[in-house]
């Protein structure tokens, strides 16, 4: 069971600061840990790191998602509204499964962000299948250099069937030209997004109350929303 909290407006605005310069793949990793610092993000799989992010979101911004899909083959686009229940895939009941081909008998295990950063260092693809793939024989255990290369497509299939949640995307029907988009919402980078966006609008606020008040940023971040938007109500309509 994980412990999470609502990071308060301070910790949001520490992290989009210092998170301006990682990678997206960190960037999730440590928006996770806002959630729950006690959890060790990078070997849980990418699924229960979405779900974290989503519940995060969901907490901080809404259960309502609005997204913007553009027409792959057309010039249309659409706004969706989708809830983070629809985004966030339920948990399966194992991060792993098995399965067997002749006398070979594979284990195969949902992905860390570990893995991934480990294929982006330089691995590639099949570091992931490298990493998640225990295979046996006659109970023994092979190197993942014994598996034959034309089962890799299957072994990597049944690795993304593992947890609904990753590669989640949806199909899209064009209203105009009925051509099917596949629409991706990645969770760190489309929380980020979002973070950066809240944080402007926070500064924003911060800049104006401190100019018509004289206090400091941290005054106004103790305020809680409700009272800062009263203060600036009463700032507007003086000016
Ligand atoms: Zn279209």
């Amino acid at each position: 069971m994980t412990e999470h909290s609502t990071p308060a407006p301070r910790a949001l605005l520490d992290a989009w600061e210092e998170l301006r310069r990682v990678s997206p793949i960190e960037r999730a990793l440590r928006l996770a840990a806002l959630w729950d610092p006690h959890v060790e993000w990078a070997n849980r799989t990418l699924g229960e790191r979405d779900r974290a992010l989503w519940a995060m979101r969901a907490a901080l911004f809404g259960a309502n998602v609005e997204a913007v899909v553009r027409c792959r083959a057309c010039p249309s686009s659409y706004e969706l509204v989708l809830g983070v229940d629809e985004l966030s895939r339920p948990q399966p009941s194992s991060d792993s499964v098995e399965v067997s081909s002749g006398a070979l008998v594979f284990r195969l295990r949902a992905p860390t962000s570990t893995d991934v950063i480990r294929a982006l260092a330089g691995g590639g693809e099949q570091e992931i299948l490298r990493s998640c793939t225990s295979v046996q024989e006659d109970g023994l255990d092979l190197s993942f250099e014994a598996v034959p290369r034309e089962l890799h497509a299957l072994l990597e299939e049944q690795i993304a069937g593992i947890d609904p949640q990753i590669g989640f995307a949806l199909g899209i029907e064009c209203a105009d030209c009925a051509v099917r988009s596949i629409f991706r919402l990645d969770a760190g980078d489309f929380l980020y997004a979002e973070l950066e966006r809240w944080c402007r609008s926070l500064l924003r606020e911060i800049h104006l109350l401190a100019q018509a008040y004289g206090w400091t940023e941290d005054h106004i971040l103790a305020l809680s929303s409700f009272r800062r938007r009263s203060y600036l109500e009463l700032v507007e309509e003086r000016a």
